[in-house]
């Protein structure tokens, strides 16, 4: 244990040792936050706590599962497997299942995805001839989630004078309706939603105080990672629970909130100290993960906050190199300037692809990094997104699943009645659905009672409707004798789903084939795992296969053979992890800060966050870029440099190298200029070399005036052409050029007479260049 604990230091280990009571850790990025809580955790066990009577709850169950792995080494396996570790969701519908009944739901509820959610909110706006446009299921989503995650329910909501206002003023009066319907629609399904996993453990610990009072016992610790994106219904949750013993430990740090949109609260740090008044703070200073730059231009950035709980966050590690800002003319040479920049990395450091991350403000922004890296064969793995489990076919099955586990699963049931087809039509459907919701039953009842009741189904139709529902409840008898993979199996071939995908010969119908094929056998091997596992917490069960895919996370879905690739993900989801080297990328005014999020001071700021949670995920090297011209809707726009850029302190930066002598940089310093600002920086010879200090007089602040094309000009093609020599004083404006490294370019601007005449040269291959005429030996076109 000694050897253990000798990897912390001093600090660390007092907040390790010292378990008993509330402890907060408020600490910046990187300052071992989470292995303090890992290490907390194994140092429990390892004064004889039992494993079940600890609760940790993480931001992923990637994460829970990376901290049992390091827990396990310790302690072993059989320990670290009986924790009770995972996302709030994850243990609370665990929870919720064991106890459904008291709330009047079926152990095997559904949990609805987004996609489902919609769904329903859709057919709810049908229902009551509202105006889609007006009511798009995105936005009562988000209402309904607020109200949700504030514990605010349905009918709590219509006295709600100040939701309805906000309704009133969003022109969306009749949110209050929806959700009433919305509720009881879910309700009716046997279907919660990732909100009402935890609205209804809160419902759970207020109405039924014996379970509160065997949960409160149970969980003699409870740890809670990043606890500055907890909302309020999660902090409900940790604070009923906690109430007993006290052993609460939380850690965060209010500069990484980046979730107020999903009703995160700073404020519960806050309250953690009026909550347990005896708590004991520790504070982590310094930072184990980034060099000194990283962490000086991160904390430079996050000052600008005038909401934030003063800390210290220092690095002791080399100061590396400054933070190279790359400068592309349009969103697809800065796709290739990343691309070549990791390509030369690994070249150079002896890197390996998964060092690095390419790191973004919204999803729109992969596939152009997508195409980059292709294009330089470049292995990479994309986070987000349509993921496996939303693809049609595979939803489809997930889908039958759901049913065949749930009959009341309306949205499941919706979606497979007529797949493949069974002549059940959309009149008829419309019908059922009407006297399911006039009736309040599910569609599955209602379509089994729908000769008597009051209803135009004709009686060909409700023969199809009969036939479907025995297949179902055929499928059914199997669930006590299978196992989830024989289940499954069971159900794709007598649904008909398997047999009208091979019937479909097309290279369309072979991939989707293949992708049941593929799901299939993750649930072979979720069962083989489960029953390998020396101390099974569970069976392994369809339905347990179906809840850990519902709740996947989109850090989550990593695959085996993902492992050595370039991740691109959003800066939302690379939240506790780690890089050697990070690309945050598209760094511009309306990009990032994003145009929805930069109307209040509190929007910025929250974006502000967001820019120093992606800075600070960077180990060795963090680069960040932006281009001049971006596409939107199909047409190009010119774009502004991010804000942000001119809010980190410039001694932190390099801007990129504009002295004309200085091409000898490598092909590696793609942008030499400096769009957009008043000043530009030269004097850096190597941009990759070693411990730069960061010291300000090492930064030669050259004003060089650039003058910037209005709208820059694009080369998609290469241009065949014969180039010859030319006399300096041809090279002008507009011209295209040959240079013996770049290409082809063509001559943005054109100053100065005879060999001291300067050229400034956009080379589609390598970016922007200033030369000196007497130096360059450029050709002519
Ligand atoms: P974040 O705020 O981003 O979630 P964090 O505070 O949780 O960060 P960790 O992820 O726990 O920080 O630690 C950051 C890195 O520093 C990890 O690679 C971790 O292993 C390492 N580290 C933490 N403490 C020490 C230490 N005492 N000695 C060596 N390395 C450490
Ligand atoms: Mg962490």
């Amino acid at each position: 244990m000694e050897e253990f604990l000798s990897q912390l230091s001093d600090t660390q280990r007092e907040a390790v040792v010292n378990f008993t009571g509330p402890s907060l850790i408020i600490a910046g990025a990187g300052s071992g936050k989470t292995r303090v809580l890992t290490y907390r955790i194994a140092y429990l066990l390892n004064q004889g706590v039992q494993p079940s009577s600890i609760l940790a709850l993480t931001f992923t169950n990637k994460a829970a599962k990376e901290m049992k792995e390091r827990i396990a080494v310790t302690v072993g396996v059989a320990q670290s497997k009986r924790l009770r570790m995972g996302t709030f969701h994850s243990i609370f519908a665990q929870i919720l299942r064991a106890e459904a009944d008291k709330l009047g739901y079926p152990s095997s509820f559904t949990i609805y995805d987004t996609t489902d959610v919609k769904s329903v909110i859709k057919a709810i706006v049908k229902e009551k001839k509202l105006d889609d446009q007006i009511y798009k299921p995105g936005a009562v989503l988000s209402r309904i989630s607020s109200a949700k995650n504030n514990l605010v329910t349905p009918m709590a909501y219509r006295s709600n004078s100040g939701a309805m206002s906000q309704d009133a003023a969003a022109k969306m009066p009749m949110i209050a309706d929806i959700y009433t319907a919305y509720a009881q629609k879910c309700y009716k399904s046997g279907a919660m939603d990732f909100d009402d996993l935890l609205l209804n453990t809160n419902i759970l610990f207020r109405d039924f105080p014996e379970v509160l009072a065997k949960y409160q016992q149970l969980f003699n610790f409870i740890l809670v990672d990043e606890y500055q994106d907890t909302n309020y219904s999660q902090y409900l949750i940790v604070n009923k629970l906690a109430t007993h013993h006290k052993n609460i430990c939380v850690v965060g740090d209010d500069a990484q909130s980046i979730y107020s949109f999903r009703g995160a609260k700073i404020e519960n740090i806050l309250n953690f100290r009026n909550d347990y008044p005896n708590y004991k703070l520790f504070k982590l200073e310094q930072n184990y993960r980034s060099t000194q730059n990283i962490v000086n231009a991160a904390n430079s950035l996050i000052a600008k906050n005038k909401n934030q709980i003063k800390k210290v966050s220092y690095s002791e590690k080399e100061s590396g190199d400054l933070i190279k800002v790359l400068r592309a003319y349009t969103d697809q040479e800065e796709g290739l300037m990343v691309a070549a920049s990791i390509h030369q990395t690994i070249l150079q450091d002896q890197a390996t692809y998964q060092n690095f991350a390419i790191l973004y403000r919204t999803n729109a922004q992969s596939r152009i990094f997508e195409d980059s890296l292709r294009k330089k064969n470049i292995p990479y793995k994309v986070y987000g997104g349509l993921s496996f489990y939303q693809r049609k076919e595979i939803k489809d099955l997930l889908c039958y699943f759901r049913l065949v586990l749930n009959h009341n699963d309306d949205e499941a049931y919706k979606r497979v009645v007529n797949f493949p087809a069974r002549g059940i039509g959309e009149t008829t459907m419309s019908r059922v659905e009407a006297a399911a919701s006039a009736k309040g039953l599910s569609i599955w009842e209602a379509a089994l009672n729908i000769r008597s009741l009051d209803s135009e189904v004709k009686d060909g139709a409700a023969r199809k409707l009969a036939d479907f529902a025995a297949i179902i409840k055929d499928l059914a008898t199997e669930i006590v004798t299978s196992d989830a993979y024989n289940l499954a199996l069971t159900i794709a071939t007598k649904s008909g789903v398997i047999n009208d995908l091979r019937m479909d010969k097309s290279q369309e119908g072979t991939s989707k084939l293949e992708n049941l094929e593929a799901l299939l056998n993750g649930i072979r091997e979720f069962v083989d795992e489960m029953k390998r596992a020396e101390e099974p917490d569970g069976e392994p069960t369809l339905d347990r296969f179906l809840e850990t895919v519902s709740l996947l996370t989109d850090a989550d879905k990593d695959k085996p053979e993902d492992k050595n690739k370039v991740t691109i993900m959003t800066i939302h989801s690379a939240k506790g992890l780690e890089f050697k080297y990070v690309y945050l990328v598209g760094l511009e005014d309306e990009l990032f800060p994003s145009r929805m999020s930069m109307n209040t001071e509190q929007e910025l700021e929250e974006e502000r966050r967001l820019f120093y949670v992606a800075i600070t995920r960077a180990e060795r090297r963090a680069t960040i870029s932006y281009a001049l011209q971006r596409y939107k809707w199909g047409t190009p726009a010119t774009c502004r440099p991010s804000r942000f850029l001119k809010e980190i302190d410039e001694q932190f930066l390099d801007m990129g190298d504009s002295d004309p002598d200085n091409e000898s940089n490598s092909l590696l310093n793609l942008s030499t200029q400096n769009g957009g600002f008043t000043k530009n920086y030269g004097g850096f010879s190597n941009p990759y070399q070693k411990n730069v200090p960061a010291s300000p007089n090492k930064i030669t602040s050259t004003e060089v005036k650039t003058k910037l094309p209005a709208g820059a000009t694009v080369f998609n093609e290469p241009i065949a052409k014969q180039f010859v020599e030319c006399a300096e004083n041809d090279i002008v404006e507009g011209v295209q050029v040959e240079h013996e490294r770049f290409g082809i370019g063509k001559v943005i601007t054109a100053e100065g007479d005879g060999p001291n005449r300067k050229v400034t040269v956009f080379f589609p291959a390598a970016g922007q260049k200033t030369l000196l005429l007497k130096f360059a030996k450029l050709k002519i076109g």
